[in-house]
């Protein structure tokens, strides 16, 4: 329960302080309930006792009464405002810090993360803790307290009975510990099954195309009927808890018959007065309920901590962060020395003790085999993960002490899977210099070749992405692409030229874009066209994450036995 307290509170972020103080609202409003019915002795006392029945001794326990009960439902509406009001902004706030982590976190960490199953812990995670956050957390004080409360009062009644109580209690802790345990590995594998399911449905809407293409759309995609047995799995696995529940329900009521039987004997025996019998008799029940509830929730508890935990887990991700001191570029040529990457959960070294510069405004072509860690090294340019060896400069800044600013400003990034997103496209382009007027935006796209196609668009720049989607080819939505960058005219781009067979035309006009974006640019392109790589001021040639060869075009072609020399011969 603590450790659960604790997740809600770090999650609850900015909203902690209101939470731990409606808490301790819901705990002392607890404890007035259960002195509310410890009144209940005075006032059977009295009714009991021999002689005719004096009101007027009743009149201060039922003011006592009267004042617990109002200051009760103070605390209580407290606790509903709340729940009612805070519910909302919980959720949201939560959201906005989830997605600033998002924001904050290396890219190449967020590439690991399927976009379903981030989806999963910003919609569904994010709604639970929200809800455990504000109502179940209140709910488990209640819960907890007044039967903790009233078990201490039937201590007071009569030791003998308290201990039975106590023993019984005892005896529930161990199988609710493994109701528990049982519940936490069950809910934990449900909601890894629930996100491995949505990841799944966000890539079988996604690879419609090629999955029609092969023949393979129907529920029938082995990959989406693997997800759903596996989540039916889950959840029928889950049943297991209930049974550890009722266990624990059978001894608390078996607790509680003992106990009001040992009152019983007590009783007859002349060692408990009737009216703590008849106290006895009512507390006993009163827990009941609390008890009952409590031990039937423990699968909601489990459920919340396991969205909880989610949500941590992503809070708890590292920054990119920016060393100090600070450092600003001086000129936007790169300088990398030794560099070394390797990604996550990877043996081999994608980048392999690389040295290379790459001067200003110059066009430098990465060529070589697929997997040799062209891309890789591109990323690495935007920071999209920090390398694990050596360091990379631009102007004589390491990107590690480069404010974020300061390189997303420097730096224009076009690859290959073109992200449009669902907005018009002349937002679409504007996203290269946020505030940029129509007409700047026209005259990107003039550059980029794109802007005949859109005007012949019926809603012109106002088509949504989503609309032009199906009427836009690979080669329009790498264009689109170039005119954001064209529009952000940032000193350095980087490129990953287009691998997809386009029409000759397609291809005319993608290269005439990508003329226009990289003037007197500092350009990093991973090549594969072999005009474009002539074209280069210097090629570099990666392999297995190494510069193997450097030099222009003519200079490699000069090396009978050279691995650029060889691949050009393989493509012409
Ligand atoms: P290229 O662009 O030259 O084809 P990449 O930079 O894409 O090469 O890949 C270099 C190496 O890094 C390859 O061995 C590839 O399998 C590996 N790699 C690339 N992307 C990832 C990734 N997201 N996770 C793990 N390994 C990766």
């Amino acid at each position: 329960m603590m450790r659960l307290y604790r997740m809600m509170i770090s999650v609850a972020g900015e909203f902690a302080g209101a939470l731990r103080r409606t808490l301790f609202c819901s705990a002392v409003a607890a404890l007035m309930q259960a002195a509310g019915w410890a009144i209940a002795l005075p006032l059977f006392q009295r009714v009991l006792a021999p002689g005719p029945l004096v009101l007027g001794s009743m009149l201060p326990w039922l003011a006592g009464l009267l004042g617990l009960m109002v200051a009760e439902g103070v605390l209580r509406w407290r606790e509903a405002d709340f729940i009612y009001r805070y519910w909302h902004r919980v959720t949201e706030a939560m959201r906005l810090r989830l997605a600033r982590r998002l924001r904050a976190m290396p890219l190449e960490r967020l590439a690991q993360r399927k976009s379903g199953d981030l989806a999963t812990i910003l919609g569904n995670n994010v709604t639970f803790a929200a809800t455990a956050i504000s109502s179940l957390a209140t709910l488990a004080v209640q819960l907890l307290i007044v039967p903790a409360a009233l078990l201490l009062l039937i201590f007071v009644l009569d030791w003998r009975l308290g201990g039975v109580l106590a023993i019984g209690a005892l005896l529930i802790v161990p199988v609710m510990r493994q109701a528990r345990r049982r519940a936490n590995n069950d809910f934990q594998r449900i909601d890894r099954a629930d996100a491995q399911a949505s990841a799944a449905i966000v890539e079988y809407v996604q690879g419609q195309a090629m999955l029609r293409a092969s023949g393979r759309s129907g529920t029938s995609a082995p990959c989406l009927e693997q997800v759903f047995h596996r989540q039916h799995e889950a959840q029928h696995q889950a049943g297991g808890t209930v049974r550890y529940i009722a266990h624990a329900q059978l001894l608390m009521q078996l607790t509680m018959l003992a106990t009001v039987a040992l009152g019983l004997m007590l009783y007859s025996e002349g060692e408990l007065p009737l009216a703590s019998l008849l106290c006895l008799i009512l507390l006993v029940v009163q827990m009941v309920e609390p008890l009952t509830l409590g031990l039937s929730m423990v699968r909601l508890f489990e459920l919340a901590d396991a969205s909880l935990q989610r949500i941590n887990v992503l809070l708890a991700e590292a920054d990119l962060i920016t060393q100090v001191p600070q450092q600003q570029p001086e000129g936007f040529d790169f300088s990398l020395e030794n560099v070394s990457f390797r990604y996550e959960n990877q043996t081999a070294w994608a980048v392999n003790n690389l040295t290379l510069s790459i001067p200003e405004k110059s066009l430098t072509a990465l060529v070589g085999p697929s997997g040799g860690g062209k891309t890789t090294l591109t990323r690495l340019l935007s920071r999209f993960a920090d390398p694990q060896q050596g360091g990379i400069r631009l102007g004589g800044a390491d990107l590690r002490h480069l404010p974020p600013e300061s390189l997303l400003s420097s730096v224009a990034v076009v690859f290959q899977d073109v992200w449009l997103m669902d907005d018009s496209l002349a937002s679409n382009i504007a996203l290269g210099k946020p505030g940029a007027t129509l007409a700047e935006v026209e005259d990107a796209a003039r550059k980029a070749h794109i802007h005949h196609v859109i005007s012949r668009l019926p809603q012109g720049y106002d088509t949504r992405a989503g609309e032009a989607g199906s009427a836009l080819s690979g080669g329009e939505r790498q264009r689109i692409a170039i005119a954001r960058a064209i529009l952000k005219d940032a000193p350095v781009v980087l490129l990953d030229e287009p691998t997809a067979s386009l029409d000759s035309e397609s291809e005319y006009q993608v290269q005439k874009a990508i003329e226009a974006l990289v003037a007197d640019k500092t350009v990093v392109i991973v090549a594969h066209r072999l005009s474009t790589i002539r074209a280069a001021d210097r090629i570099a040639y990666i392999a297995n994450g190494g510069c193997l060869e450097l030099g222009s075009h003519e200079q490699l072609m000069a090396h009978p036995e050279g691995h650029y020399r060889q691949l050009v011969m393989a493509q012409r």
